[in-house]
């Protein structure tokens, strides 16, 4: 046996008082994770030197670790094997619960910069929440998604570490909290780098008083304990209410200011209080506007503590500080109700204000007399993607045409302000859990041919080139994908009791439910193809299956009702034995990271469908280019830079671009599509002739009139589904009608994944190291 191996038995022995043949599940992974910790334990120890970064975010979206993590520490065959020779399925961990404290693509994005960072020996800890509860669970009744609570701690968190003695108070208006670090260690491939992720968890200050015989102590010492603890309760808590507002502002705070001041105190102990040297210590990077109040609480933390004027703690604070934004819609941009944060945060307001009066003084400066557009506070509000463009030295966005459009189109005031301050770093993936590890067959298929050291250098993949020109290798790479259908079938035969038939094209859209990444619109697109078919307008149709997977925000109605009915479709096109030979469709259930790990390394087409300026990236479109999808998709997020680098004729793109929906908004008539476009009318009335039916919700006609009719809070068909459902439905059976000739469609997929280099975070960690962290 060797050492690791060793390791785990004794552990199972020590710990749990068993033996690799009869412990449980959840022995097996707190045993293996508890000797793998200890396997890397010193490395992580030990002090960091240098310039650290600090990225705060509100999610870290890791999913399941182990697999991970044991990839990076080189100890994953070997598990393997042991698992494998005591008679143990060595996918058990496979039902470990994933992590899943964040949303979708700016959590995952957290967590593929961490994996980087720690392999490309980038000084990077991480800080957010320890949530209690994760994103919900979610399953489906009659179509319709239900959601429960995702109790992920019931695995156990054999990868975190608690750190009693770093626990920092948190002030708030109405109440005090601790909050107590959790650890966990974010380990490079090969191991050389152990970096930290620090989540929070809240925690009430006083001791529990179990004085049961003084029924009013007793009474108060529990409501202590939630009040302190819901604060790290649940990710992202509904905020719709004002309840749900304030809570949402307190966890912000929460994990903003134990960061700073952890960071704060671990600079003022190593350098007393010369804070000359602070911004050359550290970085932090705002991931999005929510950890935007470390702002003005690290102000607080210098002017209080440290003892500085104003001036020179905001010149501090500024070289410290970068902003990455993420959102484009002005909707989006977050704001906070003036009186809502003076209540909750009395003692970081006068903070703010100072802020706003050094902006009116540089305005006035500067002869700008507008200064509405500008104001930190105005109307009642405290507008937080404007304090983080002021106050910081770097605002970057997440892909080139973003950052153009948040230049010149959604914050062009600021960009005129402050031109040098904008820059791009478009996103990117880890290779390491997005290919070697979710996909070992085409992993092992490109070692074979251009060497490993694609896995920490994914630039090397550009010499994949060549072997799209061999037969032998496109023959090899349509096996593997056929390999990888097959075990997504099984997977989901388990999943969600729905067979595969994985001669199929496979062709999916995974990612959160919205209107603006227009799920309806696909859905529309397969009802065009299921009545063409059985009209006979579609003659030859390679057979295909439509594959979904997102989850609706529990109070999203409208994205509600479209799950129901992508729901209804599949039902009408599944048991409809005419076309049911040439088509299948399926929602999965529950889409998280460890399903998006099965579904994408099988996906022949990736829908990357968004309106044209509305996805400020995506990443999911760059899993599956690795993978060896072909993109059919629209001129938007990162889709634009990955057909630029993979050829446009090796993809699918179509639709409106961001200069055509600028030009027709004001005229685009939906109504006038929908009567003169009789496949435009048929499929929109499915919505409401009785072919499918909501179960007496009222939703697809409110769905209905969200195209035709507009709402109070938006105009007819606001994501121009029917502008693009033409060209869409074209550049679909185009896509579909060249797999008929499946060695030319390989030579695609081969050119995608050998133009993949750029793709990885590694690059993306690269440059955010050089350009605004400087470490
Ligand atoms: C990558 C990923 C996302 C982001 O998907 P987009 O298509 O870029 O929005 C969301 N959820 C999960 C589970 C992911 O892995």
């Amino acid at each position: 046996m060797q050492p690791f191996q060793e390791a785990i038995v004794k552990k199972l022995k020590e710990e749990y008082h068993t033996e690799l043949g009869k412990a449980t599940t959840k022995q097996l992974y707190n045993a293996v994770s508890k000797a793998a910790l200890e396997t890397c334990w010193d490395t992580w120890q030990k002090p960091v030197t240098g310039k650290t970064a600090c990225y705060l975010s509100a999610e870290f979206l890791v999913g399941r670790l182990i697999h991970s993590n044991l990839l990076n520490l080189g100890l994953l065959g070997e598990t393997e094997n042991l698992l494998k020779d005591a008679g143990i399925n060595p996918n058990v961990f496979e039902d470990v619960e994933d992590d899943a404290l964040g949303n979708g693509g700016l959590g995952r994005l957290a967590a593929c910069f961490l994996d980087s960072a720690a392999t490309q020996g980038v000084p990077l800890m991480g800080y957010g929440i320890r949530y209690r509860y994760g994103l919900f669970k979610q399953h489906f009744a009659y179509g319709c998604q239900q959601e429960e609570a995702d109790d992920w701690l019931s695995w156990g968190d054999p990868w975190s570490v608690r750190r009693d003695d770093e626990k920092v108070r948190i002030n708030f208006g109405d109440q005090s909290v601790w909050a107590v670090p959790y650890d966990m260690p974010i380990i490079g491939y090969g191991g050389k780098m152990v970096n930290t992720l620090r989540l929070w968890q809240a925690e009430a200050i006083a001791p529990f008083d179990f004085n049961l015989f003084n029924e009013q102590k007793y009474n108060d010492s529990v409501q202590q304990k939630n009040d302190a603890e819901a604060i790290s309760a649940v990710l992202y808590p509904n905020d719709d209410t004002d309840a749900g507002k304030r809570l949402r502002l307190k966890q912000q705070y929460f994990f903003s200011s134990a960061s700073l001041q952890t960071i704060f105190a671990a600079y003022t102990a190593k350098n007393g209080t010369d804070y000359s040297k602070f911004a050359d210590t550290y970085a932090v990077q705002l991931n999005d506007t929510h950890p935007t109040v470390s702002i003005p609480e690290l102000l607080r933390l210098l002017m209080t503590q440290g003892h500085l004027e104003f001036e020179p703690a905001f010149q501090i604070v500024q070289k410290t500080f970068a902003y990455t934004n993420h959102t484009i819609m002005a909707e989006a941009l977050e704001k906070w109700s003036l009186s809502l944060f003076q209540s909750v945060l009395p003692e970081v307001y006068p903070y703010v204000v100072l802020l706003q009066n050094r902006l009116s003084n540089e305005l006035v400066k500067k002869n700008i007399a507008e200064t509405s557009k500008y104001n930190l506070i105005q109307d009642g509000m405290i507008h937080m993607a404007r304090m983080a463009i002021y106050a910081t030295h770097s605002t970057n966005g997440v892909a080139k045409i973003h950052t153009e459009i948040i230049k010149n189109s959604a914050l062009p005031e600021w960009y005129a302000l402050y031109p040098e301050r904008f820059n791009n770093k478009t996103n990117g993936v880890t290779q390491r859990r997005w290919l070697a590890l979710c996909n070992r067959e085409l992993a092992a298929f490109i070692t074979d041919r251009i060497g490993n050291g694609w896995i920490t250098d994914f630039a090397q993949l550009e010499k994949l080139k060549p072997y799209a020109e061999d037969a032998a290798s496109r023959k090899q790479f349509l096996q593997i994908k056929r390999t990888k259908k097959d075990q997504l079938a099984d997977y989901m035969y388990r999943k969600d009791n729905f067979g595969l038939n994985t001669g199929n094209i496979f062709d999916i859209q995974v990612k959160r439910l919205h209107e603006y990444k227009r799920q309806l619109l696909n859905a529309f697109s397969i009802l065009d193809i299921y009545f063409g078919i059985k009209d006979g307008r579609i003659k030859e149709f390679n057979p295909t299956t439509f594959i979904f997977g997102a989850k609706a925000a529990p109070g999203y109605y409208r994205a509600k009702g479209i799950i129901k009915f992508i729901n209804e479709v599949a039902n009408l096109v599944n048991y409809d034995n005419d076309v049911n030979r040439k088509m299948q469709v399926i929602f999965v259930s529950n889409y998280n990271v460890s399903y998006a790990e099965k579904l994408i390394p099988a996906a022949d087409l990736s829908e990357q469908i968004s309106t044209a300026g509305t996805e400020a990236s995506g990443t999911s479109n760059m899993k599956f280019m690795m993978n060896g999808a072909l993109t059919l998709g629209t001129y938007d997020g990162a889709n634009i830079e990955i057909v630029q680098n993979a050829g446009e004729e090796n993809n699918y793109i179509f639709g409106a671009r961001v200069e055509d929906l600028e030009k027709i908004k004001d005229s685009y008539d939906p109504k006038k599509l929908y009567a003169e476009q009789p496949r435009i009318k048929r499929v929109m009335d499915t919505l409401i002739d009785g072919t499918l039916t909501d179960g007496g919700t009222g939703w697809f006609q409110e769905l209905y009139n969200s195209i035709l009719e507009g709402a109070s809070w938006h105009k007819p068909d606001n994501y121009y589904l029917l502008l693009d459902f033409l060209p869409y439905c074209d550049a679909r059976l185009q896509a579909n009608k060249d797999y008929a000739d499946q060695d030319a469609f390989a030579k695609k997929c081969l050119l995608n994944i050998a133009a993949a280099g750029p793709f990885t975070s590694d690059r993306t960690i690269q440059q955010y190291a050089e350009e605004i962290w400087h470490v």
